[in-house]
């Protein structure tokens, strides 16, 4: 008796296989965000009198569903790579707000006129002579 569901599971499982040959078939960070973000607006859904978040996340779920079994694997993992990079973008903007934040009483900060690179200077020095890290521009700074 037992033999016999063991061999049903183990088909069952090479079928799925043979499903997936060839195809992306990976839980990757992108579908992992998209099924989450699917299940926080199932869950809004229920609160809310409209079935918009609804229809989104069963939008979301598809989109999941293409993506896991696509067959062009190369674009789909390079889509999850751009997603990678905006979230580490995402974050490393949002750990230098959160330090400036912390710093504003002791800093100034400020860009460069010539490349727009991020500067900082101790407040209350008046006017300094500033050179930027980057491009080595050199001006004048009141802080
Ligand atoms: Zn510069």
């Amino acid at each position: 008796m037992g033999q016999i569901w063991l061999e049903r599971l183990l088909r069952w499982n090479a079928k799925i296989q043979k499903l997936l040959v060839g195809r992306y078939a990976r839980m990757d960070q992108l579908n992992n965000t998209l099924l989450k973000v699917s299940l926080i607006l199932l869950l809004l859904n229920l609160f809310l009198p409209t079935s918009i978040a609804f229809w989104l996340a069963a939008a979301l779920l598809l989109w999941i569903n293409y993506r896991f079994f696509s067959k062009r694997i190369y674009p789909r993992s390079n889509e999850n790579t751009r997603y990678m990079l905006k979230v580490q973008q995402l974050k490393k903007k949002f750990n230098f707000s959160k330090e400036k934040l912390k710093e504003r009483k002791a800093y100034t900060y400020f860009k460069c006129p010539n490349c727009k690179q991020q500067l900082r200077a101790p407040k209350g020095k008046g006017k300094i002579k500033v050179t930027c890290s980057r491009c080595k521009e050199q001006f004048n700074k009141r802080v």
